[in-house]
């Protein structure tokens, strides 16, 4: 088509073909930002990750229209001289690979740390050495607490933006005590933001550095017993979306008072297929990406996706939907959170022009649609497999 054919950048210049090395590409970001520049970009995906699962349709085998455009290199970071080729082979290199699931951080915090931190480093290094441009993914949980969260509960600053809206070279990092391992993951990610940094400072590296806020949508994480551990415990959506298909009371931690702003993940998308293609707009940055007007609490969001099931699946709402869970029961010992996410979007606006588009409304409904009808079905039958044995 046209569009495949002919793209210009911001500054209206032809863009070349790119050969990106997409680190992490078969999870939930990796696979939209896959079949993205499979639609509409003529850039060639070499794919690594250790499973395929929610790229199988692009790569298992590639459909004969992408030909050459995409090839699948199953292999772990942590131990595969192949990467430094592959590192090499590409113009560009996109780190998606993480351990990013909070259940993750105060239970297996070792883990999260080698992840986050130590298994990223030959990436860094390899790119450095060869003078290959590097799109890290970082995480808003860097910012950690807001300063507000420190006033007296009613304080009238806290109203006040300069108190909770994150800023990417203004905003501190602000996490908890060691014991709290919760914050073993934004500790890991600030420090390899840091050598990053620094290695653009003291070597040149081309990097960009990406802090998604809760980017959300289809093939996000997985459903505990269906395509996933049944004892494992995913990120808020999942969690929700898997007490619903159940028929269960959605569990709020703590209350369920923690804000979020969520962005629907195809939006996200386009903010980073802007920062490929206009390296001159996005080397040097740190760009938050996020939508602060999809602003709710925990108990707020639980509320919305009852009422979006209810309509999307026919079924009514439980008589109580919600149950509270304190967060020691939930995660166990060492979890915190991060009470206020606001993403400040001046430095993406004025280097990408990019803004979110897509209401929280709106997201929910595709999404759980999505989730209804890929995991009903195997939900009833796992569920009356289970009450059989
Ligand atoms: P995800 O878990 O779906 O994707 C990560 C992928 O990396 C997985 O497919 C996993 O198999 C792969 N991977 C992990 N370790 C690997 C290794 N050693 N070798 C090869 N592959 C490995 O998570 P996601 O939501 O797509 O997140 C991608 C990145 O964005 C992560 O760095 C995460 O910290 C960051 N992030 C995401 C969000 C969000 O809202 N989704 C928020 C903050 C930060
Ligand atoms: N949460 C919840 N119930 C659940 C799962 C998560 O109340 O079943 C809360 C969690 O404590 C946090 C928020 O939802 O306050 C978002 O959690 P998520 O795992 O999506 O990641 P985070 O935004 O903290 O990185």
């Amino acid at each position: 088509s046209p569009a495949a054919t002919a793209r210009l950048d911001l500054d209206g210049n032809p863009v070349e073909p790119l050969t990106i090395c997409m680190i992490g590409a078969g999870g939930f970001i990796g696979s939209h930002l896959c079949e993205k520049l499979m639609a509409e970009t003529r850039h060639v995906v070499l794919a690594v990750d250790v499973y395929c699962d929610k790229i199988r349709h692009l790569v298992d085998p590639a459909p004969p229209h992408l030909a050459g455009r995409i090839s699948f290199h199953r292999l772990n970071i942590k131990n595969d001289s192949r990467l430094e080729g592959l590192i090499k082979m590409a113009d560009l290199t996109i780190n998606l690979a993480a351990i990013c699931t909070p259940a993750d951080y105060n239970t297996r915090p070792l883990d999260t740390i080698y992840s986050n931190f130590i298994d990223a480093l030959p990436v860094v290094k390899y790119c450095s050495e060869n003078s290959k441009r590097l799109i890290h993914f970082s995480t808003c949980e860097v910012y950690g607490k807001t300063i507000g969260s420190f006033l007296p509960k009613d304080h009238p600053l806290r109203k006040e933006p300069e108190f909770y809206v994150l800023k990417e070279d203004e905003s501190p990092c602000i996490f908890g005590p060691i014991v709290k391992q919760r914050w073993s993951y934004a500790c890991a990610k600030q420090l390899i933001e840091r050598l990053i940094f620094a290695e653009g400072a003291e070597n040149g590296l081309e990097f960009t550095i990406v802090r998604p806020f809760n980017w959300i949508g289809p093939r996000m994480d997985f459903i505990p017993g269906v395509d996933g551990p049944s004892e494992g415990v995913p990120r808020v959506l999942a969690c929700f979306s898997n007490n619903l298909l159940r028929r269960e009371p959605l569990k709020l931690v703590d209350g369920g008072q923690s804000q979020r702003t969520f962005v629907y993940i195809k939006d996200a998308i386009e903010a980073v297929v802007l920062m490929i293609e206009n390296p001159a707009r996005a080397n040097g940055h740190i760009f938050n990406v996020g939508n602060p007007n999809n602003e709710v609490t925990v108990r707020e969001l639980a509320q919305m996706m009852t009422e979006v099931y209810a309509n999307v699946s026919g079924e009514a709402p439980l008589d109580e939907p919600m149950i509270d869970v304190s967060s020691s029961q939930f995660y166990g010992e060492g979890y915190d959170d991060s009470d206020k996410r606001i993403p400040d979007m001046t430095i993406i606006n004025k280097q990408l022009g990019w803004n979110p588009k897509t209401p929280l409304k709106d997201l929910l409904e595709t999404t759980l649609t999505y989730q209804h009808k890929t995991y009903k079905e195997a939900v009833r039958r796992q569920m009356s497999q289970a009450s059989v044995s």
